[in-house]
């Protein structure tokens, strides 16, 4: 019976895969991984490694869950080392746990290699601080997904605080996010901004107000985060990458 390695794959930017990273993928017999991990690192393999594309695109997956749990216990029982490759952080909203989880009652070996959140990373290279002296003690990563739900989980009246809030999954739902932060009390004119398409090359960030970035950010090329709070104005000052 193999080892799976539940291993994030960073943002975007292939440089932001950790060395550890980098190491099981070069070592794999076999590497599963989603749309969000940058294909290019599959040129880092080794000759005769198996590749399995399981893609999902936000909520919508080209393969239900269940069967990518089953896909990676089969290749768990057929090779010896199992990379299970998945954007960002694979425990950020990346299902690792739950794959773990399957895993773990068949009686497969498994070790999560943390990876770059793009909660963290792309807000950085749009020149956002998620927290910033003076500015903000706290960050919230949220998803936007089950923002929109009837019955949201999300008890939006916490986020009357000064917190940064990093939607993840949200672009498809920003008209209904804006409306329940001016609901609870955040001004029309409240920093928000949206980045597409974080670290890679064609990285693409709309700054405006609770009030008209759905006009100015709906169209943006996903994936797409959306940031709330004041943080957001220093995007202007700390831009860098995107010069
Ligand atoms: N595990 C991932 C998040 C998975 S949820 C992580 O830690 O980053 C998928 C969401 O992440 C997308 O809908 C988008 O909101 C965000 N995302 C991932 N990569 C991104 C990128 N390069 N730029 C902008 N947003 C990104």
């Amino acid at each position: 019976m193999g080892r799976v390695y539940l291993t994030g794959a960073g943002p975007g930017d292939i440089e932001l895969l950790t060395i550890k990273a980098l190491r099981v993928i070069r070592e794999a017999d076999v590497i599963i991984y989603d749309r969000l991990a940058n294909p290019d690192i599959l040129s880092e393999a080794k000759d005769g490694c198996e590749f399995v594309y399981v893609g999902k695109e936000d909520s919508r997956h080209t393969l239900p869950q269940e069967e990518i749990n089953e896909t990676i216990y089969r290749a768990a029982l057929k090779y010896e080392k199992v990379v299970r490759l998945k954007g960002g952080d694979p425990l950020v909203f990346g299902r690792g746990g739950e794959e773990a989880l399957y895993l773990k009652k068949r009686g497969v070996k498994f070790e999560f290699i943390p990876g770059v959140t793009s909660a963290i990373a792309v807000p950085e290279y749009a020149g956002i601080p998620v927290t910033h002296r003076g500015i903000t003690v706290s960050f919230r990563v949220v998803t936007g997904h089950e923002a929109a739900k009837e019955k949201s989980q999300i008890p939006w009246e916490n986020y009357k605080t000064d917190d940064t809030i990093i939607f993840l999954m949200g672009l498809h739902r920003l008209s209904f996010i804006v409306e329940k932060l001016i609901e609870i009390g955040k001004p029309k004119d409240f920093p928000i901004a949206v980045i597409s398409r974080g670290t890679w090359r064609d990285e693409k960030t709309v700054t405006g107000t609770l009030e008209d970035i759905y006009e100015k950010a709906k169209d943006l090329p996903t994936p797409a985060l959306i940031v709330v709070g004041e943080v957001v104005k220093l995007h202007e000052e700390l831009s860098w990458f995107e010069r």
